[in-house]
């Protein structure tokens, strides 16, 4: 296997442009190619011709579904709508990239877990997007447009999941860490609470400047055969907090930053390093 990377491995490096990996694509895994020969072209950055490195395709779980649709936010909206928004976002800013992608879970009928990871055979990359709750403890009441709901202005900010179940740990951490840096670099922070020494939390840091913790347990990580990260974007219990992910310039910017993260830690992903 090794032979066979190294001999695959481009023989000069140009930098990264979206036409010329789009024009390139075909000659990296032409058909009929399994899903092994792609994510081995893909993650070597090989080539037949010279050219810069592949960035392989981005499969983007739409966290909950319709039926379950996660947690409810201060003002009663739930958590798939905010979900699938950013995903949306994320997926647009990725295919700016000229990055494939595939969006898992949209139509908000994908209700089992175990059949997410699968449905992503072939990607490079899994991320999970999601939206923060805390815990029970921690909730109050108030009133909104005349509805009473649950709220917790507590915590703020994003975190990102990792489990060391899966397969592809060191790929994971790597991007875990690129994405949380690029959401820093973009003015977004880390929640931090989920490392408290509270029952439900105490999830260790992994790379605590950049909010990612490990969470082992998680079943779209661990069942993934690809590195996988879940994203909380934001504490959607959170009265202020809220407001903000609901808007579509915090779309923007926070997708502007995952597909930069993304981009860059796949780029420089090599099959001896993960
Ligand atoms: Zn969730």
């Amino acid at each position: 296997m090794t032979e066979i990377i190294r001999a695959l491995r481009p023989t000069r490096r140009v930098p990264h442009n979206s036409a010329m990996i789009r024009a390139r694509l075909p000659l990296v895994c032409s058909a009929p190619c399994s899903a092994m020969c792609f994510a081995l072209c893909a993650w070597s950055g090989a080539t037949v011709a010279a050219g810069p490195a592949v960035t392989p395709m981005v499969a983007i779980d739409v966290g909950h579904s319709l039926d379950v649709p996660g947690a409810t936010s201060a003002r009663g909206r739930v958590e798939f709508e905010f979900n699938r928004d950013l995903a949306h976002a994320i997926e647009r800013a990725l295919k700016a990239e000229g990055v494939a992608t595939l969006v898992i879970g949209a139509d908000g009928k994908e209700n089992g877990l175990g059949a997410r990871p699968a449905k992503a055979r072939g990607a490079g990359f899994f991320l999970s997007v999601h939206h923060d709750s805390v815990q029970p403890h921690f909730l109050q009441s108030w009133v909104h447009e005349g509805k009473e709901l649950r709220y917790s202005d507590r915590y703020a900010g994003f975190s990102v999941f990792v489990s060391r179940r899966n397969a592809s740990l060191p790929g994971s951490l790597r991007c875990a860490s690129g994405l949380g840096e690029e959401l820093r670099r973009a003015g977004f922070r880390p929640s931090l609470y989920h490392a408290d020494p509270v029952p439900g939390e105490m999830k260790p840091f992994a790379d605590r400047a950049n909010g990612v913790h490990y969470y082992d347990n998680l079943a779209v990580l661990k069942g993934a055969t690809s590195p996988a990260v879940l994203l909380e974007a934001g504490v959607i219990v959170n009265r202020h907090e809220e407001l903000a992910l609901g808007e579509g310039e915090t779309h923007e910017r926070m997708a502007a930053a995952v597909a930069a993260g993304l981009t860059r830690c796949l780029a420089s992903s090599r099959p001896g390093r993960h």
